[in-house]
């Protein structure tokens, strides 16, 4: 993943069996037909061995990583095994995982630098619920500046670190922000990035996440300061992600 190159990432979340991995595969022919672009899959643990050696052209990640090398945390997968599965990246901070697993954004934080020690790219998730959004704009952006600044890890740096931003209420939902909501959000997310990190801030990609289908994606990656998109569903099938890699 290199400076702000679009980067058309799907998130499979909890979906996939190895019935699916032909979905990798069609993926995989669509980001090859498309060298201008960046493609990413952020697969289930259990897919990820299986998925990479189809998924070329495509860097594929896990969804989730322990901000520890190894030890007792049942159920969590280390940066080193995504790393030994053929992962080349993971997500970070997840609204899912900040809502359904506590995890705070010092925790998050702390993944993106494990992450990035074991050698992985690292996305990292923001974004406010529908409660805050609806305190109003402005206090939207101010909430989510807050929160990405205290999830940016050390060393935060454009080679290795995306930025997803990602409300809350419009995952999964079908209500997609307005254009001018998503702009809003981008230039007040790109002005604290550059006003922390200088250079490397201005040059950080920041996606959006939230319901992003064929036919809104034209609208939304073609705002400024919208460097790509962070899809759920519609990432499911080479079918419905075909309109959206096509639009980027
Ligand atoms: C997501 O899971 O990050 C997401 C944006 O989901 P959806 O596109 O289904 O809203």
């Amino acid at each position: 993943m290199t400076g702000r190159r679009k980067l058309i990432a799907g998130n499979w979340k909890m979906n996939g069996l190895k019935a699916h991995l032909s979905e990798v595969s069609a993926i995989a022919k669509l980001a090859g037909a498309r060298d201008d672009i960046d493609v990413a899959l952020f697969l289930p643990a259990t897919l990820i061995a299986a998925a990479a050696p189809l998924a070329d052209g495509v860097l594929i990640g896990g969804q989730d990583c322990h901000q520890a090398q190894s030890g007792a945390y049942t159920g969590d997968i280390s940066a080193a095994m995504l790393v030994e599965a053929g992962a080349g990246a993971t997500l970070v901070g997840h609204s899912e995982r900040r809502a359904y697993h506590g995890e705070t954004s010092a925790d998050v934080a702390a993944k993106a630098a494990f992450a990035h020690g074991a050698g992985l790219k690292v996305v990292l998730c923001v974004g406010e619920t529908l409660e805050t959004r609806e305190l109003g704009d402005e206090e939207a952006q101010d909430w989510v500046v807050d929160q990405l600044l205290a999830s940016l890890p050390e060393g935060a740096d454009p080679d290795w670190l995306t930025i997803a931003y990602e409300p809350v209420w419009a995952i999964g939902t079908g209500k997609v922000a307005t254009p001018p909501q998503i702009a809003a959000m981008h230039a007040t997310l790109r002005a604290a990035l550059v006003a922390r990190l200088g250079e490397k801030g201005a040059a950080m990609r920041l996606l959006y996440g939230g319901s992003v289908s064929g036919d809104n994606a034209a609208d939304i990656l073609h705002l400024p300061d919208v460097d790509g998109a962070l899809v759920g569903g519609a990432s499911l099938s080479a079918a419905k992600f075909a309109p959206i890699i096509a639009a980027a």
